[in-house]
């Protein structure tokens, strides 16, 4: 990995630790960076109730994801040429499982619940057909509500990618941007507005948003939603929009609190589950013995070897990332932090120097870091142990993406 201030004892660990991650056992000899680290009040520990045999696993020959069966092509789905067209400039060949199956749902006009995660593919599988919708009939009004801004405008950008010659029209509503700009773009009257639930309620009550006027309400990572407390928020919304609506639900995980809502939110919907394999296959797992004290250098250890190129590293609070960032940027690493507590703009900016290659290391609260898409990130790097096994699945997803193979490593404290 590029870093312009290497320390010295970082080149000499590469050499003499290059057999295998689980090494990294003792303190380091050098104390420059350790003492960066060092936190003697700091006793919490996160995600101890998960056992660590969860957080080792081999990954799966590469060759097994490419064995997924579909039915239809995308010329099946009857989407008008010009979409068409920009599927395949995508690069596109052929949909994927979810793709597969909500879209002729959706095309007939059926409420959908489908149960997936991020990096199925979901995102198409309801934005193909509501342009092919918008297309056909330009006065229809479609709204997302996604869990988060990275989220949204992931959702946004992908939408964007499919527009291309086409006039539908996008625009993305979320918390910690320019309120005055959405405002002004709202009053042109785009086809699909994509947002989080707290900013696009504000807007409805300023009469900004006219949700009577909404012909497909899409809910995506509902759980994520319900965590994140956006629950009032939600029913607000929903509540306005005409009762004859389309209704897309997915949700990742389903457990008595999603269910509540399915009854309300959705009319005799068509169920779609893709398996979501307990892991990503072609990540290969393994745990980081370390201990309190040592936690940073074994972090720069690792991220001084040959093959880690591209890193995500996730800790447990806000002060716990940015505390990791500055250490390592002291360190001459291109790193940077991402969590809720930076603007938006500012998030935004980080995240495409990530995508871009300007930065080596981006070090991230889970918040800041669901449902990013980034191609080539080498490592995940549990810095601090997820909360929850859930987590912990999307955390590593992250990696090992467009069949490439991924590494996750997850640092389990010694006690002593
Ligand atoms: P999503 O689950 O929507 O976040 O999508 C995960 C990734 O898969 C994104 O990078 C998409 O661009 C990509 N993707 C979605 N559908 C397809 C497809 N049919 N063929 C190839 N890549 C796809």
């Amino acid at each position: 990995m590029y870093n312009n201030r290497r320390p010295s004892y970082g080149g000499q660990n590469r050499n003499n630790q290059s057999n295998g991650f689980r090494k990294f056992n003792g303190p380091n000899s050098n104390s420059q960076q350790r003492n960066n680290f060092r936190n003697p009040r700091r006793k919490r520990s996160f995600g101890v109730n998960l056992a660590t045999h969860l957080f080792i696993k081999k990954a799966e020959p590469i060759t097994k994801i490419e064995e997924v069966i579909v039915k239809n092509s995308f010329e099946d789905f009857g989407f008008d040429r010009a979409l068409l067209k920009n599927v395949k400039d995508k690069g596109y060949i052929k949909p994927t499982k979810i793709q597969d199956e909500a879209i002729p749902e959706v095309m007939i006009g059926r409420d959908v619940l489908g149960i997936a995660n991020t990096g199925t593919g979901k995102t198409a599988a309801f934005a193909l057909p509501i342009i092919d919708q918008i297309i056909k009939n330009p006065n229809k009004r479609f709204i997302i509500l996604a869990p988060t801004r990275e989220l949204a405008q992931q959702i946004k950008d992908e939408i964007r990618s499919f527009t291309f010659d086409l006039r539908v029209y996008v625009t993305l509503v979320i918390g910690g941007s320019n309120m005055q700009s959405q405002i002004r773009d709202l009053r042109r009257d785009p086809h699909i507005i994509v947002g989080t639930p707290g900013r696009i309620k504000d807007l409805g009550n300023r009469r900004i948003i006219d949700f009577s006027r909404m012909d497909v309400l899409v809910l995506d990572e509902v759980d994520r939603m319900l965590d994140m407390g956006f629950i009032n928020d939600i029913r607000w919304i929903v509540n306005l929009i005409p009762n004859n609506r389309q209704t897309l639900f997915f949700s990742a995980t389903m457990d008595r609190k999603v269910e509540s809502l399915i009854d309300t939110f959705l009319y005799d919907p068509a169920k779609i589950t893709i398996e979501s394999q307990k892991t990503s296959d072609n990540v290969e797992q393994d745990v980081v013995m370390v201990n309190r004290h040592n936690k940073g250098d074994v972090l720069i250890d690792i991220l001084n070897k040959e093959e880690v190129k591209k890193v995500l590293v996730f800790g447990a609070t806000q002060r716990i990332v940015d505390k990791i960032s500055n250490n390592l940027i002291d360190t001459g690493f291109r790193a940077d932090s991402l969590h809720g507590g930076k603007a938006q703009n500012k998030r935004q900016r980080i995240l495409k120097m990530f995508k871009d290659n300007h930065i080596d290391v981006l070090i991230a609260t889970d918040v800041a870091a669901r449902g990013l898409d980034v191609a080539d990130i080498s490592h995940v790097i549990n810095y601090d142990k997820p909360n929850n096994y859930e987590d912990y699945i999307h955390r590593i997803g992250r990696t090992g993406r467009a069949n490439s193979k991924g590494y996750a490593l997850t640092f389990v404290e010694n006690k002593y």
